[in-house]
């Protein structure tokens, strides 16, 4: 078993942004296990917490940054999820202005909810099978900076349900080193995000980081890009859901024809036959999108998932 790093949850960081020093350097390859706050900061510990009170500077934070050596700008951070492991008690805040039902709420509801035998408990009754998966998770983008409460080009907080234990996610290298970070753990969260939270949570997530050198002959992957043991999936977010989705069908699209070989007309009647269009979330600043296509097709049309698994050069 080869040295894994560790990574406190001290280590925090409100927006991915080139400027911030890394919290940690790594080689190419390096498992890491990175502690994560809820997405309030663990500020909300009980329903008697009061709403009002909490510190919106802290809302959303991620673990890092880390500097991965070798990743230059255009190479793709290959990030594999090895584990999510949580807490015993999570979170859930509703209420006016909040999600989709903000309208009609009137007050702000705190709920606790409690991880017992593999069920997230929001009541005695309602119990809902735990789906552990990761809200935030991005690089820095090459200029300025993104909140981590904006998903983006970036990654960042695309709130997608596949992005959990044993996915393989592609990211952007914009800027040396990548500056890697994650947090925003949910218990479970479904399409959509309605209430604009999951099962708010804290916990730690052990991930191999490796870097996939770009090739001048090649055109840039459409990142983010995430596989799965089932699917090859583009993931695009935008202003609105409508401009999201089709982003992410459009680069489905140009990675089956660039990457693959097919051509355009055939790679859009797959995914209109054989891809599943679907909702991330809708309550974000961006909207969030992913196209996601059986792994088969893509593998019998070439495509290598072990070839983005990292020659992480030693
Ligand atoms: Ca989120
Ligand atoms: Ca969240």
């Amino acid at each position: 078993m080869s040295h894994m790093y560790h990574l406190g949850k001290e280590h925090l960081i409100y927006a991915m942004s080139p400027d911030h020093p890394p919290a940690l350097t790594v080689p190419a390859g390096s498992t890491i296990q990175l502690e994560t706050r809820d997405c309030y900061s663990d500020q909300i510990v009980s329903t008697d917490s009061d709403f009002s009170q909490v510190d919106m500077s802290r809302v959303n934070p991620a673990t890092g940054p880390v500097y991965v050596e070798g990743a230059e700008p255009g190479d793709i951070l290959v990030v594999h999820i090895k584990t999510i492991e949580i807490n015993n008690q999570g979170v859930m805040v509703t209420g006016p202005g909040r999600g989709v039902m903000g309208h009609e709420l009137e007050n702000i509801n705190i709920r606790i909810v409690n991880i017992e035998d593999g069920y997230a408990a929001l009541t005695d009754k309602l119990k809902v099978p735990l789906q552990k998966m990761i809200g935030v998770i991005g690089t820095a983008p090459a200029s300025g900076s993104v909140s981590c409460g904006s998903p983006g080009e970036h990654g960042g907080n695309m709130d997608c349900k596949q992005i959990r234990e044993g996915t393989t996610l592609l990211l952007p290298v914009n800027v040396p080193g990548a500056l890697f970070a994650l947090g925003d753990l949910h218990a479970a969260m479904a399409d959509g995000e309605v209430a604009i939270c999951g099962v708010e949570i804290a916990g730690q997530v052990t991930v191999k980081l490796d870097v996939v050198k770009a090739k001048d002959t090649e055109k840039p992957w459409p990142l983010p890009m995430l596989i799965t043991d089932e699917h090859l999936i583009t993931i695009a977010s935008a202003k609105d859901l409508d401009s999201a989705a089709n982003r992410a069908t459009v680069n489905m699209v140009h990675f089956l024809a660039d990457e693959l070989g097919l051509g355009m007309h055939e790679a859009t009647c797959l995914l209109s036959a054989a891809g599943d269009l679907r909702i991330c979330q809708v309550v974000n600043p961006l909207k969030t999108a992913r196209m996601e296509l059986q792994i088969r097709y893509a593998t019998e049309a070439g495509f290598d998932p072990q070839a983005c698994s990292g020659q992480s050069r030693s």
